[in-house]
């Protein structure tokens, strides 16, 4: 696995396999890691907002989850393995909560009623897989949240909170709610519920998901303007727009507690 830097935002080249098995390897140490899934839209963001660049950056695992992302490493001669999509990470790491069967899954995130129909069909879909606990995403107090998370003794958090506000709940809360994983899963659980559809297969291989998510939700439109002007930028950058990490570059006063 190589980490790269991709217009100073943090992302890591592996596989699907490698990433679950990193995420297993973190259940083995006490203490919080956080995983994020990282698509052009969050690194045009990161331009300009460097709180969010460096709740990125000071993740364990970050994974390009955006044809975009893959798109900008290959101009740069950089080989990604794969497009990581959120969705079908968070899916992949329930099976194999499944399987180990000790550790639990809290939902966090989304509309009232959203969490806990995704906890059912992932429970459906995975049998053995431990859901501790759920709550929607719609809360004023994050207290009670942190205290019902470390008391359901789960050791996984999936948050569904919106890019940014759900990095910052695992990395702020992370320990005091005792878990040892946290994945910002955006609207994962819209998907999962069958609230949302995920695109029909022929979008996804013609790597225009983000058009169908759009034609559905004109209110994407605007932050999909992102895209272009995530190109042009990559495009002005030539070959220094991906390099190896360095994170003495992007790291300064990453870690303020
Ligand atoms: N969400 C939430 N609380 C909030 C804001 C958003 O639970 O205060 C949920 C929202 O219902 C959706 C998910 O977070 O299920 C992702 O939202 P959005 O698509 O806006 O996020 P992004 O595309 O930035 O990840």
């Amino acid at each position: 696995m190589q980490t790269y830097q991709l217009l100073g935002v943090k992302f890591q080249a592996l596989t699907m396999t490698e990433a679950l098995d990193l995420m297993e390897s973190y259940l083995q140490e006490e203490r919080p890691h956080l995983v994020v899934t990282v698509g052009p839209e969050m690194i045009m963001r990161a331009q300009e907002d460097e709180a969010f660049k460096r709740l990125i950056n000071g993740a364990d695992l970050v994974v390009p989850d955006g044809t975009g992302v893959l798109w900008a490493a290959a101009r740069c001669g950089i080989e990604v393995p794969e497009r990581i999509a959120g969705v079908e990470l968070i899916e992949k790491f329930a099976a194999r909560l499944a399987e180990r069967g000790s550790e639990g899954l809290y939902l966090l995130g989304s509309a009232p009623g959203v969490a806990e129909k995704a906890g059912e069909k992932l429970q459906a879909l995975y049998p053995g897989l431990r859901i501790a606990g759920v709550h929607d995403g719609y809360f004023k107090e994050e207290e009670p949240i942190v205290a019902a998370i470390r008391e359901s003794g789960a050791r996984v958090l999936y948050v569904a909170l919106g890019a940014g506000k759900q990095e910052s709940f695992v990395e702020r809360q992370g320990e005091r709610a005792g878990i040892r994983v946290g994945v910002g899963v955006g609207g994962s659980f819209d998907v999962i519920s069958g609230l949302k559809k995920r695109a029909p297969q022929i979008f996804i291989k013609l790597h225009l998901e983000w058009l169908y998510r759009a034609l559905g939700e004109p209110s994407r439109w605007r932050r999909l303007l992102a895209i272009p002007r995530f190109m042009a930028l990559v495009w002005s950058k030539g070959k220094g727009a991906v390099s190896l990490w360095r994170p003495e570059e992007n790291m300064v006063e990453a870690n303020t507690d």
